[in-house]
C-alpha cells in the first residue's frame, strides 16, 4: 500500500474537486485525508517555466506519506506535465493540461488518479518513487490510452485520463520488473472507475451514433405515441362519467 501525500502548489485558478480525491478507494493506494497548500515563492527562471530544483526548493522534504504529490497550474521545466522530483516526490502540472481536459468535459480528478496510479505502479516496479530514468524504462512514446503514455503531445492526455488502461506492451514490463500479474489485473479492473461522467458518456456516444440515436428517438416516440392512446382508451370511462 503506497501512502500518497498530495500538496497544492501555489494557486489553482481551476476548479479541483479535492473532496472526490481523498474519498476514492484502491487496494494499492491511500491518500491522506489532509489536502496542505504550499505558496509559490519564487519566480520562474527558465523564462516562465519553473526548473525542477526550483520546484523541489519550495517543497517540504519530509512529509506524512511515501510520495509527496504535488498539484500545480505552474509550468514546468521542458514543458512536462509530470517531473520526478529528489526524495520521493513528483511533481503533476495542470498547466494547459486543465484547459484540454475542460474543453473534452473529462474531470481533472480522473487525470490527478491516473497519475496516481502511474506512480504507486512504478514504486512496485522499481522498489522505490520512480527517478526520470526509471519512468524512461516504461513509458512509451505511442498514445495508447494507457497510464505509461508519454503524452508528449499533450492534447492525448484525454484518452489516458478518459479511459485510463495499462496497455500490454506496460503489462509485459511490469512483470518482468516483478510485480505480481494478479495485482496487475487488479489495478486495470481498478481504472475501470476512471470515467467521464455520465452525462458525457451519453453525449460521446450519440456524437459516434447519430443515425442510430435518430432512430432510437423515433422508435421511442412511436412507443410514447401509441401507449398514450392506450392509456387515454383506458382511462376513457372514467373521463365520460367525470
Ligand atoms: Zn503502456
Amino acid at each position: 500500500m503506497t501512502h500518497v501525500k498530495i500538496v497544492i502548489l501555489g494557486f489553482l485558478p481551476i476548479r479541483l474537486d479535492t473532496a472526490k480525491i481523498k474519498k476514492y478507494k484502491s487496494a494499492y493506494f491511500h491518500i491522506n485525508s489532509r489536502i496542505d497548500n504550499l505558496t509559490i515563492s519564487n519566480n520562474s527562471d527558465l523564462g516562465w517555466h519553473y526548473s525542477d530544483n526550483n520546484i523541489n526548493m519550495m517543497l517540504p522534504d519530509t512529509f506524512d506519506g511515501d510520495v509527496l504529490f504535488v498539484i500545480t497550474k505552474v509550468p514546468l521545466e521542458g514543458n512536462y506535465y509530470t517531473r520526478a522530483l529528489p526524495k520521493n516526490k513528483v511533481c503533476i502540472s495542470l498547466y494547459e493540461i486543465s484547459d484540454i481536459l475542460n474543453a473534452n468535459n473529462i474531470d481533472l480528478e480522473n487525470f490527478i488518479l491516473r497519475m496516481i496510479y502511474n506512480i504507486v505502479l512504478m514504486r512496485m516496479a522499481f522498489d522505490r518513487c520512480p527517478t526520470i530514468a526509471d519512468a524512461l524504462e516504461i513509458v512509451h512514446d505511442e498514445t495508447r490510452g494507457c497510464i505509461f503514455d508519454m503524452t508528449g503531445i499533450k492534447t492525448e492526455i484525454i484518452y489516458s485520463a478518459s479511459k485510463p488502461t495499462i496497455c500490454e506492451d506496460c503489462s509485459t514490463i511490469l512483470k518482468r520488473k516483478k510485480v505480481p500479474k494478479n495485482i496487475i489485473e487488479d489495478i486495470s479492473n481498478e481504472l475501470k472507475q476512471i470515467r467521464k461522467g455520465t452525462y458525457y458518456r451519453i453525449s460521446d456516444w450519440i456524437k459516434e451514433h447519430p443515425i442510430l440515436t435518430i432512430g432510437v428517438s423515433s422508435v421511442a416516440a412511436i412507443i410514447l405515441g401509441i401507449f398514450s392512446s392506450y392509456l387515454f382508451e383506458l382511462l376513457r370511462p372514467f373521463i365520460m362519467r367525470a
